[in-house]
């Protein structure tokens, strides 16, 4: 049985995905103790975070957002307690040649992608994808050191670290309200108490601005985006310990998963902040641009799908830190396609801005929610 809900707390974290888990964790860590994690649901990562791709890509369209999934990865290394969380079955990227120099250009900004990414002409990538035989494509970027992450383990990691430094989490709480007294954040309402902070974390990733609205904040530029992922029966023509292949210039993606395949055609809608069905004509949309674009996977027909959403905004990074216009508000929000694997660099450095009072560079200032904000 849950504890009951405290009457005062140093941190209130809003959401249990990988945004205020690894926050919450990463606070602990810092020595902050009474954090209190607040979750909607009967079980943490039910959104975003439960149902994401998997896949760890550290090098991204985005020089800021690659330096910190590089980090990221590399912590990921120490919180499975000696069980890897990330296989480094490696990412390949492919597409045209101007999207493959451009990623080329931030690989070589990024010491440890510099270091291990590897560019192949089309023979090569086809030589080491078979399926992509046919594939419209000028070459690849060969990252070893990506790979696949199990989400379950990661997100119970995070969630072990937090509870083990002393912070809660009440599932089925949801923040209901937040009260605020002399330009500043002075509790968080739920149905079950109120409880006095002067800290609040905004992790709630589809639901931000309905939680910013709590506090009469007026919105950011936060788009849910709902995007659907499939799964395939058997198909034995991918080895198991290939790399998960990207085409950055086509949109899509795909890598095995158990005996066949996980597949994305990188589709894209608005969505309002509320769960999103899987759109009924989804599936045959997927399948006509992989039978399109990859003949190779022609026989392989997906079974069963599931859709999410990813938190976009305009300049797609994220928005990390306290909000100008009140005071003990803070944003960890907008990870986009990529929070899963960004979620140990992002606890951190949110944690940091907490305890420290400014996120660290180069982040704080890619991230920081003044950019969107007019105060
Ligand atoms: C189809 C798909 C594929 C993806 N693939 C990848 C990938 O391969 N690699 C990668 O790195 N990333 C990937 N992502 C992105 C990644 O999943 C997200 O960036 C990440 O999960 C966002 O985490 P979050 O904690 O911000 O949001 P969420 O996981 O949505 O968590 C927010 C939590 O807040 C809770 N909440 C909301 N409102 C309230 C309230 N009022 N009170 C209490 N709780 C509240 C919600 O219930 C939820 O649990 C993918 C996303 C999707 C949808």
């Amino acid at each position: 049985m849950a504890p009951p809900l405290p009457q005062r707390a140093d941190v209130v974290v809003v959401g249990a995905g990988f945004a205020g888990l690894a926050t919450a964790a990463s606070l602990v860590e810092l020595g902050v103790r009474r954090v209190v994690v607040l979750e909607a649901e009967p079980i943490p990562g039910k959104h975003g975070s439960g149902r994401n791709a998997a896949m760890a890509r550290r090098l991204i369209e985005d020089d800021v957002l690659s330096r910190l999934a590089v980090r990221s990865v590399a912590r990921m290394g120490e919180l499975g307690n000696g069980t890897p969380l990330v296989r480094r079955v490696g990412g390949l990227l492919v597409g045209e040649g101007d999207a493959l120099d451009a990623l080329a250009r931030i690989a070589a900004a990024v010491p440890e992608l510099a270091a291990e990414v590897e560019r192949l002409d089309a023979d090569a990538v086809r030589a080491l994808v078979p399926a992509l035989a046919g594939a419209d494509l000028a070459g690849g970027i060969l990252t070893p050191g990506c790979g696949v992450t199990d989400i379950h383990a990661l997100l119970g990691a995070f969630a072990d670290r937090a509870r083990a430094g002393g912070a809660t989490t009440f599932l089925r709480t949801p923040l209901t309200g937040i009260r605020v007294a002399g330009g500043r954040v002075v509790a968080a309402e739920t149905p079950h108490g109120v409880i006095a902070t002067e800290q609040l974390v905004n992790a709630a990733g589809f639901a931000a601005n309905p939680v910013a609205a709590f506090a009469g904040l007026a919105p950011l530029p936060l788009v849910p985006t709902r995007r659907h992922l499939f799964v395939t029966a058997p198909w034995g023509g991918l080895d198991r310990a290939a790399p998960f292949v990207w085409n950055v210039s086509a949109g899509y993606y795909f890598r095995p998963e158990g005996t066949g395949l996980l597949l994305c055609a990188c589709d894209g809608t608005a969505w309002p902040p509320e769960d999103p069905p899987t759109d009924p004509g989804a599936r045959e949309a997927l399948a006509a641009k992989f039978d399109a674009a990859v003949p190779g996977l022609r026989e392989v027909r997906p079974t069963r799908g599931w859709a999410g959403l990813r938190v976009m905004t305009p300049d797609h990074r994220f928005v990390i830190g306290a909000d100008p216009r009140l005071t003990g508000f803070f944003w960890v929000a907008g990870l986009g396609g990529h929070g899963m694997t960004t979620s140990a660099g992002v606890g951190e450095i949110a944690a940091r801005g907490l305890v420290d009072g400014a996120v660290p560079a180069p982040f704080g200032a890619a991230f920081a929610p003044d950019r969107f904000t007019t105060v």
